[in-house]
């Protein structure tokens, strides 16, 4: 999920690390480490907390050059942000160092296995297994063992590995994590992102799931995990730098949005039991038996967190039962509340420091109520303050505008209503379809994410009004909520989410032919409704966009611009039906000529009240 970058050739592969290190910094990160071997001499390990200048700093004038190498940034997931979990990470004998982005799934299983082989663990982090791993399997050739090794693994990896016992080789290895490989003269590099080897070639070759490159001074190897040989052509950048931190689009906002079927699946990730119709939360596992006890949740946020409380209450209250309450951080802090101890307060905060969810959780924690957080970065302030908590697991946010973090706050929400409900009433019947429906999102993400040059049209369409209407009805409501505040935070345009319900107790007022409408109507239990407000709106001249289930006919014959989504679970709806909205908000704002990434007057983690 962070950076990778190797290197095999003659240059100081030292320097190259560190410079390609430095080009994938804007990332964000927590830690760093590098590995650099020469033949028949040690591997030499060195890692830091912190910048690549601690990390620098930390190498000092030691003697570390050599002949081939690889470097970490990490975005920690599993385990604390130290030195010793900071990557790479080392086999028993200190023969195998590898670098990883991603999550191994089965670690647990696995390490427990490998301990009981004899294995010495000394890092939290689910990688370190793939380094024992690949040590059992190894006799004289990295490649066999890496493939061995990865026939076992469940999980996402882009990986970079390097053995003392066979020198002047790197080893790669993809499943759902980028990584590529640069080809220069005579030198080649390996790299998660393309901004980190541009310095020194243009030439890359991609690698796709499944597949394996053996780097060495003879040239490079390509072959799947069953060993069989492929024939893969080289790619030219015409990228710069900064086009290549984006991953080729313009702005870091719509690639995040393009990430979204991944960053699902990430938050997903070993966690999703589908014939047990349950999910599998460790962050929370200690203190499950309390949270069989409350009868009521606050949950608690700012601006998008805020808002995908709101879907957890509809999921929470109709699932598992549970009294659901949602409220502004920044108005729980200072009003008081009716906290008693049957009640529980969930945080969510994605940069896990917002300033107003921290002070409503250390209030409720004064006052001894169980407390637990969704957040994305690990070891957060909000993450190490409460009780217990789902990390998100979608690596950073970069752009302001949040859109990947959303989309994950609703898939853990889910996951929570999935592990409540069935400490409760919903049955196993019940947890399996959830489960199931969960599963298959992230193929139905891709489905809506292919319709944006449909949606762009329509952008191009209505960029130019200055106010918009977004409308909704129950679990769609707060997704109209949030379409509104994605187009005023980036387009700065009035834009205003209302309950379609209450539309003709006052907003229908401002609607004539200037003022469009954007109605999330998917086929829900609410739809008859929805069709009656949108036809509302239409009579008094208003323009109708309208996010709709693939295959319903009737909504054509009230607009033409309409986008449609596929068929899911009622409640899983926002999932799907908010991804048209931040594209629509991401394409006014670009047309319009605004910095998208960095919108006027917000800032990415709200650290003042
Ligand atoms: N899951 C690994 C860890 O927590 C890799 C994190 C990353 O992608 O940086 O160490």
């Amino acid at each position: 999920m962070c950076g990778i970058v190797g290197y095999l050739g003659s240059k100081k592969t030292l320097q190259v690390l560190l410079d390609g290190l430095r080009r994938l910094e804007y990332r964000g990160y927590d830690s760093a480490g590098i590995s650099i071997g020469a033949r028949g001499k040690e591997i030499k390990n060195i890692k830091s907390v912190g910048k690549i200048a601690a990390l620098a700093q930390a190498i000092g004038n030691q003697e570390i050059d050599g002949d081939f190498g690889i470097a970490h940034t990490r975005w920690a997931t599993h385990g604390g942000v130290t030195e010793k979990n900071a990557h790479p990470h080392h086999d028993c004998k200190k023969n195998i160092f590898l670098a990883h982005n991603g999550i191994i799934e089965n670690y647990r299983e696995l390490r427990a296995k490998l301990l009981e082989e004899g294995h010495k663990f000394y890092s939290e982090t689910d990688t370190e297994v793939l380094a024992h791993l690949i040590e059992k399997f190894f006799s004289g050739n990295l490649e066999n063992a890496v493939i061995s090794a990865l026939k076992l693994v469940k999980g996402s990896y882009g990986l970079a590995v390097i053995a003392k016992d066979d020198p002047e080789k790197i080893v790669v290895a993809k499943n759902s994590s980028p990584i590529l490989i640069g080809m220069g003269n005579d030198e080649y590099l390996v790299a998660s992102d393309a901004s980190a080897i541009l310095d020194h070639t243009k030439e890359v070759v991609y690698l796709n799931d499944g597949e394996i490159a053996v780097i060495t001074l003879q040239g490079v190897e390509f072959t799947n995990l069953a060993n069989q040989k492929l024939d893969k052509k080289k790619e030219v950048l015409e990228w710069n730098i900064s086009e290549a931190q984006k991953g080729g689009y313009p702005h870091f906002m719509i690639k995040e949005i393009f990430e979204q079927a991944d960053s699902i699946k990430n938050s997903l990730a070993g966690r999703l039991m589908v014939k047990e119709g349950n999910a599998k939360l460790g962050g929370i596992e200690n203190i499950a038996e309390k949270l069989r006890d409350i009868d009521r949740l606050i949950i608690t946020g700012c601006g998008t967190a805020y808002l995908a409380g709101l879907v957890g209450e509809f999921m929470l209250e109709e699932y598992a039962g549970i009294p659901v309450e949602v409220e502004m951080a920044s108005e729980l802090r200072y009003r008081k509340p009716v906290l008693d101890k049957n009640t529980a307060l969930l945080c969510i905060s994605q940069s896990g420091e917002t300033i107003d969810t921290l002070v409503a959780l250390r209030e409720a924690k004064m006052k001894g109520l169980p407390t637990m957080g969704v957040v994305n970065v690990v070891g957060s302030t909000i993450a190490r303050e409460t009780e217990a908590g789902i990390y998100n697991h979608i690596g950073p946010e970069v752009s302001v505008a949040s859109t990947k973090a959303f989309t994950s706050q609703l898939t853990i929400l889910s996951l929570l209503t999935l592990f409540l409900g069935r400490q409760r009433q919903m049955s196993l019947v019940t947890g399996q379809r959830i489960a199931k429906e969960l599963n298959a999102l992230p193929k139905l993400i891709q489905k809506v994410l292919e319709q944006e040059p449909e949606i762009k049209k329509l952008a191009k369409k209505y960029y130019k009004s200055n106010n918009f209407l977004f409308i909704g009805r129950k679990y769609n409501y707060p997704v109209a909520l949030e379409g509104a505040l994605k187009l005023k935070e980036i387009s700065y345009m009035n834009a205003q989410g209302c309950a379609a319900g209450e539309t003709k107790h006052g907003p229908i007022a401002m609607i004539d032919k200037d003022f469009p409408t954007f109605a999330i109507a998917p086929k829900d239990s609410v739809y008859e409704k929805m069709i009656s407000n949108i036809e509302e709106i239409k009579a008094r001249g208003g323009s109708i966009l309208a996010i709709a289930t693939q295959g319903d006919k009737e909504i054509a014959k009230i607009t033409k611009d309409v986008i449609y989504i596929p068929k899911t679970l009622e409640m899983l709806t926002p999932i799907l039906s908010v991804i048209p909205l931040q594209i629509f908000a991401y394409h006014c704002a670009a047309l319009r000529g605004y910095d998208v990434d960095k919108p006027r007057n917000l800032a990415k983690s709200v650290t003042v009240e």
